[in-house]
């Protein structure tokens, strides 16, 4: 379909992805309207108000690796884009990988895709991290990897009140409004309705609903197969310096970074007690005892002496066909697009996608970085991209 620079943008969720997508609209030179259906303006329950808020580059699928530099780049250069008092308190201190007895093949090979696509990661032997981060058991490991730049983490609430605020600056509208479904006839999106029975009419619908990004698309086939999954975090002390220590994930998946004077960290439950987590967002408390905590005390010995201040559970947008993002116009209502699915790193990659999204409603093709690969054709065929470095 033709891009257009004039008509009328819905887009259904107001945070961190329908924010970057209506600011790139406006900054790209949309000159129609824009207004964003948010349900709740307090964000309290959206992934990112509850996320890690953090980006890396170390990815299994190059596209990955480019929407983070481009994140990661604009994060580095916050005020270039959002003006002097921008802050997002971004701390580019890298993702420290490591990787079982065994690995070294595979975490070499992907070190040599992710460099290649213009990362900047090093892979380290056991000595070699061990020289590198004094705290780390590296008795039973087979390698570790390290992002020497565009890897570390921020605000993720400064960021979408950063978004958000200049995409309004620039005559976005946001309003408080359920959306209940996207109505489509003649292979067209007409517009989006609301859960009060109320018709908006559109000549673009975008979906940025998140976790819940589903059921406003129930009614076409194949379904989108984004569901909830829940994710807790635990916010600790613990008596270590926290200056030089990078965002650790452990070979055993748990994972562990600095955060104000402490940590936080966490682990994916496993797959198969991983639900649909529709309306659950208690803290799976058991997991921090059961496999966190030792999982970590074993890989840095000082976390045998830990505190925990307090824990929350979010939601992931797990794409279930292959754990990445499904962006772009669907494959026969060209007007009705996708910003979803992101499957755990979707506030990283929310200024690729925001940026797509804009240019192909303006011009009706991508022209900076080419995410086609995450179209949703994939998902009528059954074609997964898998993505292999999760978490
Ligand atoms: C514990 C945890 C840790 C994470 N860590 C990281 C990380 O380190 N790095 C990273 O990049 N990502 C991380 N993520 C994932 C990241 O948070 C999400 O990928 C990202 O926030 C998705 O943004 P979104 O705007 O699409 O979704 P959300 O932030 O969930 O926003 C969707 C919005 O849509 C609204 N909405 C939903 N349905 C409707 C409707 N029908 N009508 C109107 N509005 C609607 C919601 O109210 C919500 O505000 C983490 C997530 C969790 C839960």
């Amino acid at each position: 379909m033709a891009g257009s620079k004039t008509g009328t943008v819905l887009i259904a969720g107001g945070a961190i992805m329908g924010s970057f997508i209506a600011y790139f609209l406006k900054k790209q030179g949309f000159a129609g309207e824009i207004t964003v259906l948010e349900a709740d303006p307090t964000y309290v329950r959206s992934s990112t108000a509850l996320s890690a808020a953090s980006i890396r580059t170390q990815f299994g699928c190059p596209v990955n690796v480019h929407m983070s530099l481009f994140g990661a780049d604009l994060f580095r250069n916050i005020r270039s884009e959002f003006g002097p008092d921008a802050d997002i308190g971004f701390v580019e201190k890298g993702y420290l990988i490591i990787g079982p007895e065994g690995s070294q093949d595979e975490r070499r090979a992907g070190v040599a895709m992710q460099n290649g696509e213009g990362a900047d990661i090093v892979a380290l032997t056991p000595d070699e991290a061990q020289r590198r981060f004094a705290w780390l058991n590296v008795e039973d490991i087979g390698i570790a990897t390290f992002g020497l730049k565009n890897e570390g983490w921020f605000d993720a609430w400064s960021l979408l009140q950063l978004v958000r605020k200049a995409a309004i600056g620039m005559g976005v509208t946001y309003r408080q409004a359920q959306v209940d479904t996207v109505e489509v006839h003649g292979g067209r999106a007409t517009g989006m309705r609301l859960a009060t029975g109320e018709l908006l009419a559109a000549d673009w619908c975008i979906n940025a609903a998140g976790p819940k990004a589903a059921h406003i698309v129930r009614d076409l086939a194949p379904a989108l197969p984004v569901e909830p999954r829940k994710r807790t975090v635990f916010s600790i002390k613990a008596p270590l310096d926290a200056a030089d220590f990078p965002m650790l994930f452990d070979a055993s998946g748990a994972w562990i970074r600095p955060e104000g004077q402490g940590f936080i960290c966490g682990i994916a439950p496993p797959e198969h007690n991983d639900p649909d987590a529709t309306g659950d967002f208690e803290p799976a408390y058991d997991l921090l005892e059961d496999v966190v905590w030792p999982a970590l005390a074993q890989r840095v010995p000082a976390l045998e002496r830990l505190r925990v201040e307090r824990s929350w559970a979010g939601h992931y947008e797990i794409n279930t066909l292959d754990h990445n993002a499904v962006i772009g116009p669907h494959d026969e209502i060209p007007n009705l697009l996708f910003a979803n699915g992101f499957s755990g790193h979707g506030v990283m990659h929310a200024p690729a996608a925001g940026r797509a999204i804009a240019e192909h409603v303006l011009t009706g093709a991508y022209q900076s970085l080419d995410l086609s690969p995450l179209g949703f054709g994939r998902i009528r065929s059954r074609t997964p991209l898998h993505e292999t470095v999760v978490y």
